[in-house]
């Protein structure tokens, strides 16, 4: 298999606060990684320090070979391999939804707007809101929204996808549209690395789950084993708390 991300010794702090220590992590091409752990242990520092959005303090992470964290005069080209989706959509709430699909391909990568709206028209059809183009974000539903944040990262054409917790905002009756899209990719062989809250879409996705507590991964381990014996008493405890799900 081939590695396409590549963390070594990563480690980050805010003041005196220690919120990720000595992350080890190497990641293939196609694999789909889900990330876990109770609030605060530092999931959304991990794929903000990934994509270079945070300093680190000790190690580095690459992609393709070549590091994006700490910075380098390569970095925003680099960047541009990462894609990223929060939980809030942050579309730009005076452009139409094709706008905003089309915007950073044309002024990142200098695409032809011929170009951009044919790829932009051709992901939007495969989330189900090709007829949507012309509407703006206050005319979307949340899912709706959060199916634009995902079409946008995919214009980029990103070598990996990190999303962080992008259904935690909606309407429950609007998680599944949006989990949908990201099987889909799955399907696709998208790289991805995904922090959720959704026990059993993670069970479903993912070829390896990462426990993470209190900024260490602490368990990295087939899903089936993850969910069925994990090792830790931190996981089984944490696992414990989503049982009202089943
Ligand atoms: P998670 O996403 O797992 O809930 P975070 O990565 O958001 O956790 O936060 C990890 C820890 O880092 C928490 O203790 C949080 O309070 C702290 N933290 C996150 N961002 C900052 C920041 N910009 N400044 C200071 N502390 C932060
Ligand atoms: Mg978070």
């Amino acid at each position: 298999m081939e590695s396409v991300l590549k963390i070594e010794h990563m480690s980050k702090k805010f003041d005196d606060l220690i919120v990720l220590e000595d992350i080890n992590l190497s990641i293939d091409k196609g694999e789909v990684v889900v990330i876990v752990g109770s609030s605060g242990c530092g999931k959304s520092t991990l794929l903000r320090c990934i994509n270079g959005l945070e300093d680190i303090d000790e190690g580095q992470v690459l992609l393709d070979g070549e590091t994006v964290n700490p910075g380098n005069r390569n970095l925003t080209k680099s960047r541009e391999k990462i894609g990223m989706v929060f939980q809030s959509y942050d579309l730009f709430p005076h452009k139409t939804i094709l706008e905003n699909a089309i915007l950073a391909p044309m002024k990142v990568q200098k695409r032809s707007r011929k170009d951009a709206v044919e790829e932009a028209m051709r992901l939007l059809d495969r989330v189900g809101l090709a007829e949507r183009k012309d509407s703006y974000p206050r005319q979307l539903s949340g899912g709706q929204k959060q199916r634009v944040a995902i079409v946008r990262a995919l214009m980029m054409d990103p070598e990996v996808l990190l999303f962080d917790e992008v259904t935690a905002a909606l309407d429950p009756e609007m998680v599944r549209e949006v989990l949908d899209v990201i099987l889909d990719l799955a399907k696709q062989k998208r790289t991805m690395l995904i922090v959720t809250h959704e026990m059993s879409f993670a069970k479903a996705i993912a070829d390896r789950i990462l426990f993470l507590d209190d900024g260490r991964i602490i368990e990295d381990s087939d899903p089936k084993e993850f969910f069925t014996s994990p090792a830790t008493e931190r996981a089984k405890r944490f696992l414990r708390t989503f049982e009202y799900e089943k």
